[in-house]
This record gives C-alpha cells, sequence and structure tokens, in this order.
C-alpha cells in the first residue's frame, strides 16, 4: 500500500471508533480553520445560520439536550478520505461544554490559560457518553491522532449539496441543503 492509502485506511479506523461516542472531538483540520463558515461569510449571512439552527434544535444543545444555557453555532463537517473532500452535513445548536468537547484543542489552550474548567468538561463528556475518564483519555488520543493525519489533506470545502464554499456562500444556499426547508 502507497504511504496515502495507508494514512486513509488509519483514518477511517479511528474514526469509526471515535463515532460510537454520542460527543467526541472531531477536530477540524489545520488548513481549513481560517476557512469556515463563520470566518468566511459575513457576519449577517453566520447569524442567520446560526439562529435557524438554534430554532431547528428547539433552542436546546443537538448533543445533549441542555436548554436555558447560551447555545453555539457549530459546523459539523464529514471528512471524505478517498477524495479529500471536507462537507458541511450540519449545523448544530450547542451548549459551551459540548461545543469545548468538538474543540478539544482549544479548550486545552483555554484550560493552561485559567479559562476553561478542564475537569467540568471531562465530567460533561462523562455523563453524555455514559463512560469513565479513563475513556475520556483514550478518545482524546485518539481524536488528536486522526487531527494529525487529517492535516496530511488537501482538503476541498463543500457545502451540504457538494457546491464549493466561498466568500459569496449565502445563508440560504447552506441552509436549503441542511433541512430542506
Ligand atoms: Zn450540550
Amino acid at each position: 500500500m502507497s504511504r496515502m492509502s495507508d494514512i486513509i485506511a488509519t483514518c477511517k479506523t479511528i474514526e469509526h471508533q471515535l463515532r460510537k461516542y454520542r460527543l467526541w472531538a472531531n477536530l477540524v483540520p489545520r488548513s481549513s480553520w481560517f476557512v469556515s463558515l463563520y470566518r468566511l461569510l459575513p457576519r449577517r449571512e453566520w447569524d442567520i445560520i446560526r439562529k435557524a439552527a438554534y430554532a431547528h434544535y428547539g433552542h436546546k444543545c443537538a448533543i445533549c439536550g441542555m436548554s436555558d444555557t447560551t447555545l453555539s453555532g457549530h459546523e459539523d463537517w464529514e471528512y471524505d478520505y478517498d477524495h479529500s473532500t471536507q462537507r458541511l452535513v450540519g449545523v448544530l445548536a450547542l451548549c459551551h461544554l459540548c461545543h469545548m468537547c468538538n474543540h478539544l484543542g482549544l479548550a486545552n489552550i483555554q484550560a493552561g490559560e485559567g479559562k476553561l474548567d478542564y475537569s467540568e468538561l471531562v465530567a460533561h463528556w462523562c455523563q453524555v457518553n455514559s463512560a469513565d475518564e479513563e475513556e475520556f483519555t483514550s478518545h482524546s488520543d485518539y481524536a488528536f491522532k486522526l487531527w494529525e493525519l487529517r492535516n496530511e489533506f488537501e482538503w476541498q470545502l463543500v457545502g451540504p449539496s457538494k457546491e464549493p464554499i466561498s466568500q459569496d456562500t449565502t445563508a440560504d444556499d447552506v441552509l436549503g441543503g441542511l433541512w430542506k426547508q
């Protein structure tokens, strides 16, 4: 097997393991950090998208169901390793802790700066997944391993209907494809 097909196979195996958790760190590859919808689109368009997500999920966290909390719009991406395509498959309304579990690299940084109580995050992850801290640590190790491997690809970002994402993407483009409105 070539090096790249080796990497693709490993990515699929790790992701399959991580997907058994309801809440897991689906880490965005480095090259895609600055081309998210949040970064790319005019603020007005992103606000329409995230507010539509809050309404879609009944103003509750899409993962743990928490209500009466500040929600964030979270871009849910799916990675097609065979075609190096990173496709937007959802915009989730997430509570702060579920959101930080998804952005575990940022969570580590914020915990180091005293801005986030990491033990609270771990406890939340364990509760949502009915799992223990040992499993959290193992999940975290695999998530960062997967992130390193995802960094080996040149990702093409596409919308729900596989249209390329650019600054000209509108909230209508995204929402129409996501929830078939
Ligand atoms: Zn939550």
